[in-house]
C-alpha cells in the first residue's frame, strides 16, 4: 500500500446551533495515499466540506472537533497550535475553493500572489528566480506569462482555478484540498480542468482530495472514492470496483442518479426521501429510511464496516456482514 500523507481517524465534529449541537462528521477515519486523487463524495450538507475544513483547522466560529486526530507528517494537527497551523496552510496543505476569489487578493496582481508564495516558501530564491518560476508555472496550466500581470477579477472562472493550483505546486505542497472546484466552470472548461489535474498528479506526484457533489467529476479523475452519507464515511474503494459494483446502497443510488445520455428516454433515477436531520439523525444505520434493502437489524444497530473492494476498502452496510450472508445464502 502506497505511503499515507495525511490519516483522518474517528474524526467527530460538532456545529453549536440555537437548536442545541449537531454532529455534521461523525466517526470519520479516511488515509489519503501519496501521489493520489481521491474523489471525496456525497449530497450537499453531508459533511464532506465540513470534513474538508477541519483538516484545515479552518471550522467556523460555532464548529470544533469534539473528537478524533488528524495525523500529518507525525504530528496530529488537532493539537497543533495556530502559528503552526498557518505554516502548514502556507506551505504543506493548499487549498483550491469553489470561488478562488474568496482566496486570490482583488488588489494584488497574479505575480505578485505566486511569487510571495515562492519567497515565503524559500527564501533564498531571488525576484528573478521566484519570476522565472511563476511564469513556467502559469505557462505549465496553460495560462499565457503576460497575464501575469492581470489582476484576479480580470482572469476567466477556470484561470483563477489554475492560478489556485499553481499557488499549490509554488508551495511544493504534501496534499491539495480542492473543494468542488469546478462547481462555477462550464462542462468544456471542466474536462479541461480535470485532464490538467490528471496531467499534473503524473508530472509532480501531487496529491489531491476533490471534494464533490458530482460522482460524474470523481469518475472522470479519482483513483479512490470515499462516499460520505449523513455525516458519516459509507464506502471507500478503487474506484473502478466501486463504481462497477458499489457495495453500499447508497452509492449504488447515486450511481444510478447520474443521467446517461447513451440511453433514449431514460427515465432517470430518484433516491426516495432526503438526507435525514442531523439534529436527530435515524438509528441504526442513518440510510435507513431511504434504503430500498432495509432489514430488521438497520434501525436498530450501526453497521461496523466491512471489507469491500480490496486494498483497504469497505462499505458500512450489513448487506456486506459475511456472517449475515452466509445465513442468506443456506
Ligand atoms: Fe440499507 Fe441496511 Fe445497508 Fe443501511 S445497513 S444501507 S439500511 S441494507
Amino acid at each position: 500500500m502506497s505511503e499515507v500523507v495525511y490519516s483522518i481517524r474517528d474524526l467527530v465534529v460538532e456545529y453549536q446551533t440555537r437548536a442545541g449541537s449537531m454532529r455534521a462528521v461523525d466517526g470519520v477515519s479516511l488515509d489519503i495515499r501519496r501521489g493520489e486523487i481521491l474523489g471525496l463524495v456525497g449530497e450537499s450538507g453531508c459533511g464532506k466540506s465540513t470534513l474538508g475544513k477541519a483538516m484545515m483547522r479552518m471550522l467556523s466560529r460555532n464548529a470544533r472537533i469534539a473528537k478524533g486526530e488528524l495525523i500529518f507528517d507525525g504530528r496530529d494537527l488537532v493539537k497543533a497550535s495556530d502559528e503552526e497551523m498557518r505554516q502548514i496552510r502556507g506551505g504543506r496543505i493548499g487549498m483550491v475553493f469553489q470561488d478562488p476569489m474568496t482566496s486570490l487578493n482583488p488588489t494584488q496582481r497574479i505575480i505578485d500572489h505566486i511569487t510571495e508564495t515562492i519567497q515565503t516558501h524559500r527564501p533564498d530564491a531571488t525576484d528573478e528566480e521566484a519570476r522565472e518560476r511563476a511564469a513556467f508555472l502559469v505557462e505549465r496550466l496553460g495560462i499565457r506569462k503576460d497575464r501575469l500581470d492581470d489582476y484576479p477579477h480580470q482572469l476567466s472562472g477556470g484561470m483563477r482555478q489554475r492560478v489556485m493550483i499553481a499557488l499549490a505546486l509554488a508551495l511544493d505542497c504534501d496534499l491539495v484540498i480542492a473543494d468542488e472546484p469546478t462547481t462555477s466552470l462550464d462542462v468544456i472548461v471542466e474536462a479541461k480542468f480535470l485532464d490538467l489535474l490528471k496531467e499534473l498528479r503524473d508530472e509532480f506526484n501531487l496529491t489531491i482530495m476533490m471534494i464533490t457533489h458530482n460522482i460524474g467529476v470523481v469518475a472522470e479523475v479519482a483513483d479512490r472514492v470515499a462516499v460520505m452519507y449523513a455525516g458519516e464515511m459509507v464506502e471507500v474503494g478503487d474506484v473502478y470496483s466501486v463504481f462497477e459494483k458499489p457495495s453500499h446502497p447508497y452509492t449504488e443510488g447515486l450511481l444510478k442518479s447520474v443521467p446517461n445520455i447513451a440511453i433514449d428516454d431514460e427515465e432517470l433515477y430518484q433516491m426516495a426521501g432526503g438526507p435525514p436531520n442531523l439534529m436527530h439523525p435515524p438509528t441504526g444505520c442513518r440510510f435507513n429510511p431511504r434504503c430500498p434493502y432495509a432489514m430488521d437489524i438497520c434501525s436498530r444497530e450501526v453497521p461496523p464496516r466491512f471489507e469491500a473492494h480490496g486494498d483497504g476498502g469497505f462499505a458500512a452496510c450489513w448487506l456486506r456482514d459475511p456472517v449475515r450472508k452466509e445465513a442468506r445464502d443456506a
